[in-house]
């Protein structure tokens, strides 16, 4: 198990811009096809902005039409943390950070194959990386 990172508010808010700390500690939702990585195509690693934590390929990335980033799997499972979310008279399953924490969006099961799942995550919680040369990539 990785170990949880525990920074009070006040740590958050010193490293977090207010878009990042609202959503990620406050449980925000950016404005449909308002954020940064909506319509982003480039190859690389989505990790969480609060920890740097690997969360999503660039491979399972998919233009869902909803105005938020989507993918269709995490990177592992054992990164993600997910919780029933019945806020605003829905039922939703929440997904975080299983290291920082942190807020990050919601899991639907009406994604693409293989997997059926459309993880929609808000991009003021993502940081993006292009990927260097990797195993999997020299394979192709
Ligand atoms: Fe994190």
């Amino acid at each position: 198990m990785k170990s949880k990172i525990n920074k009070s508010e006040e740590e958050w808010r010193k490293t977090l811009t207010p878009e990042e700390f609202h959503v990620l500690r406050e449980k925000g939702t950016e404005r449909p096809f308002t954020g940064k990585y909506v319509y982003h195509k480039k190859k690389g690693i989505y990790v969480c902005a609060g920890c740097g934590n690997d969360l999503f390929s660039s491979d399972t990335k998919f233009d869902s039409g909803t105005g938020w980033p989507s993918f269709w799997t995490p990177i592992s499972e054992d990164i993600l943390e997910m919780k029933p979310d019945n806020s605003l008279g829905m039922r939703r399953t929440e997904v975080l950070c299983s290291q920082c924490g942190g807020h990050l969006g919601h899991v639907f099961n009406d994604g693409p194959k293989p997997t059926g799942q459309r993880f929609c995550i808000n991009s003021a919680a993502l940081h993006f990386k292009e990927r260097k040369a990797s195993v999997e990539e020299t394979k192709e």
